[in-house]
């Protein structure tokens, strides 16, 4: 169902008011964690001002380490709704449990489906089962077709409403987070008919190297970005090294205006 060959034309998902796919290209950023009212709206406010028109931000938090900062659960989920309908932006975060499925459906415009869950096939057939829009994250070390077949499910069980994401593979590479896998987007693109979105942060993990990245996600076909952004990236508690300042993000906007048009 997400191949081409059965459906030629590009899908196009509403995001809330934000269409994804087909002619339009689509910036999503935020901070990786929600952290405080003020935090995110702060953050909220200056992506918007630089031209993103999905505000993202996790509520549950995957962390490696369970010591470290699991998010605020569904007060995040609320910040960001109270944000989102306060600055005009549509939401999407992280889903990790089946359990939280209505209230992260009831406060945000989008589930996120991280990269340590692409293969909870529990988890895929429940938001299969709602017309929820998905971004699927590719998993850490899942092939492009693993990665397909995880959106399989999610439309196979009946929501069509699914965006890919590549944000990077492990690799024998370590200067960098992760390696961004660009021919998967070149790949998926030409395979399936679904809006493919690169995460340049978790892709590279490393500040300075997000805007090259999501200058070459954007010339490779990519249909949109999500960029993680913070109003003080040093206080981030979670993701620091790869947070954009509002300046930094700003400027990265402006040089990715001709890629855009390019494309
Ligand atoms: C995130 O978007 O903050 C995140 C945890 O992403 P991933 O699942 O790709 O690691
Ligand atoms: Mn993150």
């Amino acid at each position: 169902l997400v191949s081409r060959e059965i459906y030629p034309h590009d899908t196009v998902i509403d995001v809330g008011n934000t269409p994804v796919g087909g002619d339009q290209f689509t910036i999503m950023a935020g901070p990786c964690a929600i952290e405080s009212y003020e935090q995110l709206l702060e953050t909220a406010q200056q992506v918007k001002a630089s031209g993103a028109t999905v505000l993202r931000g996790g509520a549950f938090k995957p962390r490696t380490s369970p010591y470290s900062f699991q998010g605020l659960g569904v007060e995040g989920l609320k910040i960001m709704e109270q944000v989102g309908k306060e600055v005009g932006m549509d939401t999407i975060t992280e889903i990790m449990d089946v359990n939280d499925l209505d209230d992260v459906a009831r406060y945000t415009s989008a589930f996120q489906i991280g990269a340590r869950n692409m293969q909870n096939y529990t988890l895929l057939k429940a938001v299969g089962e709602t017309k929820h829009p998905v971004l699927l994250k590719r998993g850490l070390s899942a092939t492009i077709e693993e990665l397909l077949l995880a959106a399989e499910y999610i439309v196979a069980t009946g929501n069509p409403n699914v965006m890919i994401c590549e944000r990077g593979i492990r690799t024998f590479e370590t200067a960098t987070r992760n390696t961004l896998d660009l021919n998967a987007v070149a790949f998926i693109k030409e395979k399936s008919h679904l809006p493919v979105i690169v995460d340049p942060s978790h892709g590279t993990g490393v500040r300075t190297l997000v805007g090259p990245m999501a200058k070459a996600g954007v010339a490779c076909g990519a249909d949109g970005l999500i960029i993680e952004s913070h109003r003080n990236p040093r206080e981030s508690v979670s993701d620091a090294a790869q947070a954009l300042s509002a300046d930094d993000f700003s400027q990265l906007m402006q040089q990715l205006v001709p890629f855009i048009k390019a494309s």
